[in-house]
């Protein structure tokens, strides 16, 4: 009943910053979008204009059916959390939760009830009383979750609204806010520029970069398969290695070493094409001895990732990485050798 419909949505700013480059996406009903990109990109235009708050240059906003692309924000029945939450500071957490119940003229009584039935089950009806300023940052954050919840609204819209947590808080609301827009079943969009909050909550994600959806999929496939070196370089909580090569017979050549040619591009490539060769350090395997067909090189940087090492090796002058089990560390200076699955290696061409 109630996806969001984006159709060519453009928007230009007075000054002629293109923020959104003709978009299209469709989310449907009850699902936990996440749209994913670096700072500057369009994600907050793309809230904003899907809210209202900002009005589209071209193109439209469709929300349960119904083209509301040039309808007033109060008429779209969609709820908005910002980065900063914009709570009331002078009016109690009851108040600020009800606060749009009472815009939308719900009798007082009728408010409270409902005030306190969403507190409670955010945690806050200890709470109650006090004013934001007598709250710390994730009580601050549950409020503005329970006023979005207490609307009912058709759609929620979230702008970065773990940001300003400490990381310990922000991986417990990241938990917590996944379980109830589930149990809500409310669409859901959810903007961030933190790849790992993406791929932990969505059903689906978008990717965007300067006005543009560069990929759109579930966190796995756009984890395991992303659709060009942007979209590669941004997601993983380490960068893939995106090696230039170039393809020689049934082999392609990286920094003089020959590697198999990915099976997801078997039969696909040219003899002689430049291409760029994309492995996650995760899906490096590592080895001290000599493999064939693996990258050789000598280890210039050991990172501890806790149970695991990201390992550095300088091959002939480019930097491989590739993820060791604990144990399995490498000294600075040992030779080494990176054997890139070839289920899971990629092939680009926009590098
Ligand atoms: P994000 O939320 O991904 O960081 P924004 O949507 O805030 O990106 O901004 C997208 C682009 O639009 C940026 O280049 C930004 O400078 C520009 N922009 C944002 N708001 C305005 C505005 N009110 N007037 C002019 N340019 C703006
Ligand atoms: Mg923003």
């Amino acid at each position: 009943m109630s996806a969001i419909e984006l159709r060519g949505l453009t928007k230009v700013y007075p000054g002629g910053v293109k923020a959104l480059d003709s978009l299209d996406l469709t989310i449907p009903d009850g699902e936990f979008f996440a749209l994913l990109g670096p700072s500057g990109c369009g994600k907050t235009t793309l809230l904003r204009t899907i809210a209202g708050l900002e009005t589209a240059t071209g193109g439209a906003v469709v929300i349960g059916g119904r083209d509301v692309t040039g309808v007033q924000p109060g008429g779209r029945d969609i709820a908005m959390v910002f980065q900063d939450y914009a709570l009331f500071p002078h009016m109690d957490v009851t108040d600020n939760i009800a606060y749009p119940l009472r815009i939308k003229k719900v009798a007082r009584s009728t408010r409270e009830q409902k005030a306190a039935e969403v507190g409670a089950r955010l945690g806050l009806d200890k709470l109650m009383d006090r004013r934001p300023g007598q709250l710390s940052g994730g009580q601050q954050q549950r409020v503005a979750l329970a006023r979005v919840m207490a609307t009912q609204a058709q759609a929620f819209l979230f702008d970065e609204p773990l940001s300003n947590l400490d990381a310990r808080l922000r991986l417990e609301a990241r938990t917590f806010l996944k379980k109830l827009q589930h149990e809500l079943g409310v669409t859901t969009v959810f903007v961030t520029h933190d790849q790992a909050e993406a791929l932990a909550m969505a059903d689906r994600m978008a990717v965007m970069e300067s006005g543009h959806i560069r990929q759109i999929g579930t966190p796995a496939e756009v984890f395991q398969r992303p659709a060009n070196t942007f979209v590669a370089g941004f997601i993983g909580s380490t960068p893939m290695n995106l090696l230039d090569g170039v393809v020689r017979g049934d082999t392609v050549e990286v920094a003089d070493c020959k590697l198999a040619v990915p099976q997801s591009a078997e039969g696909l490539l040219r003899d002689g094409e430049k291409i760029v060769y994309g492995v996650r350090p995760e899906y490096n395997g590592y080895s001290a001895e000599p493999v064939d067909g693996s990258l050789v090189g000598k280890v210039s940087i050991v990172e501890n990732l806790g149970a695991s090492y990201l390992v550095t090796l300088d091959v002939n002058g480019v930097p491989v990485q590739a993820v060791v089990p604990e144990g399995h560390e490498p000294a600075l200076g040992d030779e080494g050798y990176a054997l890139p699955r070839r289920d899971r290696a990629l092939i680009y061409r926009d590098g």
